[in-house]
């Protein structure tokens, strides 16, 4: 079963790598789909969060993990990757409402997918990458939320 994690990965976070790391332990194939056109605007381009993201993915040492850039639909990248599971990372109440909303709008547009939601480890609950990029914009600390090589690569930004 190949399943599918989508995000913009700007950059990509412990907590990010923490359900990388426990859904490739579960399923044959994980997907990271790498959104191409975000409404956010990005601090790292699409081929620096790929590129990033494949490092990560090298140092964990996870082999079934691939990463692939999306634009559009997330329900035509799915079926385009024979693929009818979507795993989202749930942190808090707040993320809750999105989520169920986009899972809805899914399910619409393609009956068969699935979304599935991990529960964040407590201890990365509090993180996103724009918590990350804040904090680093004020030179805090920011070891404990990324790796050194994101850490490094934030770094060169404010260079
Ligand atoms: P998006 O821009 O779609 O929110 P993100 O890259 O921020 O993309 O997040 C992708 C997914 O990872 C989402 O399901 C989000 O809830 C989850 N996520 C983000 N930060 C964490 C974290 N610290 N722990 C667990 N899941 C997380």
């Amino acid at each position: 079963m190949i399943v599918i994690y989508p995000g913009s990965f700007d950059p990509v976070t412990k907590g990010h790598m923490d359900i990388i790391e426990r859904v490739s332990k579960k399923f044959e194939k994980v997907i990271v789909a790498v959104l191409v056109n975000s409404e956010k605007k990005t601090l790292f381009t699409l081929e620096e969060r790929e590129k990033i993201l494949e490092n990560e993915i090298k140092s964990y040492g996870l082999s079934n993990v691939e990463v692939e850039r999306f634009d559009g639909l997330l329900v035509d990248f799915a079926r385009e990757h024979n693929s009818n599971i979507v795993v989202r990372g749930l942190r808090a109440i707040s993320d809750y409402e999105y989520e169920l909303q986009i899972a809805h709008i899914n399910s619409d547009l393609y009956n068969e997918l699935e979304t599935i939601f991990l529960v964040a480890k407590a201890e990365y609950s509090y993180i996103s990458s724009s918590v990350v990029k804040e904090i680093a914009s004020y030179n805090g600390d920011i070891s404990s939320f990324v790796s050194k090589n994101v850490e490094k690569e934030i770094k060169k930004k404010q260079d």
